[in-house]
């Protein structure tokens, strides 16, 4: 038993609506959309966030980026999209094990804005 939802999904207690399976990471549609195409992968190991990878998850992490295109592409999204990774309280973090949100397919306004 864990408190955490994304372990919880990950092992296949708490049902998602999955994109994407393997041994080592799980990707499925966020329930609360903010573009016609948003999900996201997550590692099944619980890690609580970016700031607590280390050397050893290198690899873990390096597949999850280069899973992000190809999910993308599957979803729909061959001309693009916006990848983010919520750090933190202080980086809008909400669920604590660590996720890549992938969205797209709608109209993205640009992430940083300079004047
Ligand atoms: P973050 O602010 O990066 O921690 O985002 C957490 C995300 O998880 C939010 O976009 C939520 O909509 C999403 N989320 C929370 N619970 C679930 C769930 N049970 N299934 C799918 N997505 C979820
Ligand atoms: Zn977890």
């Amino acid at each position: 038993m864990t408190d955490c939802i994304f372990c919880r999904i990950a092992s296949g207690e708490i049902p998602c609506r999955k994109v994407y399976e393997d041994e080592e990471i799980l990707a499925f549609h966020d329930i609360n959309p903010v573009a016609p195409v948003h999900f996201m992968l997550v590692p099944k190991l619980h890690l609580a966030s970016l700031a607590e990878a280390e050397e050893t998850h290198a690899a873990l992490l390096g597949k999850m980026l280069l899973l992000a295109p190809r999910l993308a592409g599957e979803q729909g999204l061959a001309n693009g999209f916006r990848t983010v990774i919520n750090t933190g309280r202080g980086g809008g973090q909400e669920v604590f094990h660590l996720h890549i949100h992938v969205i797209g397919g709608g109209n993205i306004p640009p992430m940083v804005r300079r004047n």
